[in-house]
């Protein structure tokens, strides 16, 4: 049971989520976008957010396409994760998608919810850093598409009352060699002790994480030591472990040591895999 009341509005166009969020805010109602919903009402029900008033992005055309035009493909960001594993328009990201917590709770979540989410693996948004997307954010001064890489550093950074439209990505990126690897203390649901996704662009290795580190990456140095073929593979390992971006993570899914063993492990996995490919 979620225990204090909260309003509802679902709004049918960008601009009017827009001028929602600024007017309630105006209120005091202290407004939240709503998309699958799951971790609100996971949070809400711990008295842990407080919103007094939630604008379900659901019903805007926009966040809801999810098609090829002009050579990109197009994701909505109310897309869920369920139907972006079934379309399987992008393997690497239906993959990623697929891996993210159980059926029931695929149908609910949403890619843009799991980029935006304070929950902090985001694991959806490891293909996109990977195919150097680009991204469409709302704003009180309309659209503005921009690189992935200039708003997405640990966290998707947004201006108050900002929303995540859409994705973008180039064709070119979409069937290009890949592979996903998340590994798990135990079981098949459940956050990642470390997810590994990787792309093979003009020959070389391109790797993202979640679970690593307290917060998703992409790092140009750790792939620069992977890609290093002229010393061998455990010593690239090694160099690229020393340039993980802060301290490994250690929490209820497992210590640093552990985490530190399992990326190892993962890494040549995904080394040896694509060096064949
Ligand atoms: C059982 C379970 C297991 C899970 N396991 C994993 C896992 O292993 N890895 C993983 O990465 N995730 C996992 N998740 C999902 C994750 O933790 C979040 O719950 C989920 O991604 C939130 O998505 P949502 O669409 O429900 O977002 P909501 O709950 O609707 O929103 C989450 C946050 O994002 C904001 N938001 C939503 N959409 C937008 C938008 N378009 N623009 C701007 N802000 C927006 C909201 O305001 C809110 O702050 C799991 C979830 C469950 C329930």
């Amino acid at each position: 049971m979620i225990p204090f009341d909260f309003d509802y509005y679902q709004p049918s166009s960008i601009q009017i989520a827009v001028e929602w969020f600024r007017f309630l805010q105006k209120l005091g109602k202290n407004p939240m976008y709503y998309a699958g919903g799951t971790e609100i009402i996971t949070w809400a029900r711990t008295n842990s957010i407080h919103p007094g008033a939630v604008i379900d992005l659901k019903s805007i055309p926009e966040c809801n396409v999810m098609e090829m035009q002009n050579d990109k493909l197009i994701i909505g960001a109310c897309v869920t994760l369920s139907a972006l594993s079934a379309a399987n328009l992008f393997p690497l990201l239906s993959e990623t998608a697929q891996k993210v917590a159980d059926q029931t709770a695929r149908n609910k979540i949403t890619l843009g919810g799991n980029i935006c989410g304070k929950i902090y693996y985001r694991e959806a948004v490891l293909p996109l850093l990977l195919a150097n997307s680009k991204v469409i954010i709302a704003g009180i001064r309309g659209l503005k598409e921009t690189s992935i890489h200039q708003v997405f550093t640990q966290q998707l950074s947004l201006g108050h009352g900002d929303f995540l439209v859409q994705t973008l990505t180039d064709r070119r990126y979409l069937s290009l060699p890949f592979v996903h690897y998340k590994k798990r203390q135990i079981g098949n649901v459940g956050y990642p002790l470390v997810t590994l996704a990787a792309l093979k662009v003009n020959n070389r290795i391109h790797t993202a994480y979640s679970g690593v580190c307290p917060f998703p990456f992409r790092s140009v140095e750790i792939d620069q030591a992977l890609n290093e073929s002229s010393i061998p593979l455990a010593a690239r390992i090694e160099q690229a472990i020393g340039k993980l971006p802060a301290p490994l993570l250690n929490n209820v899914e497992g210590s640093a040591p552990y985490r530190k063993f399992v990326l190892k492990q993962t890494m040549a996995d995904a080394v040896h895999t694509l060096e064949r490919g």
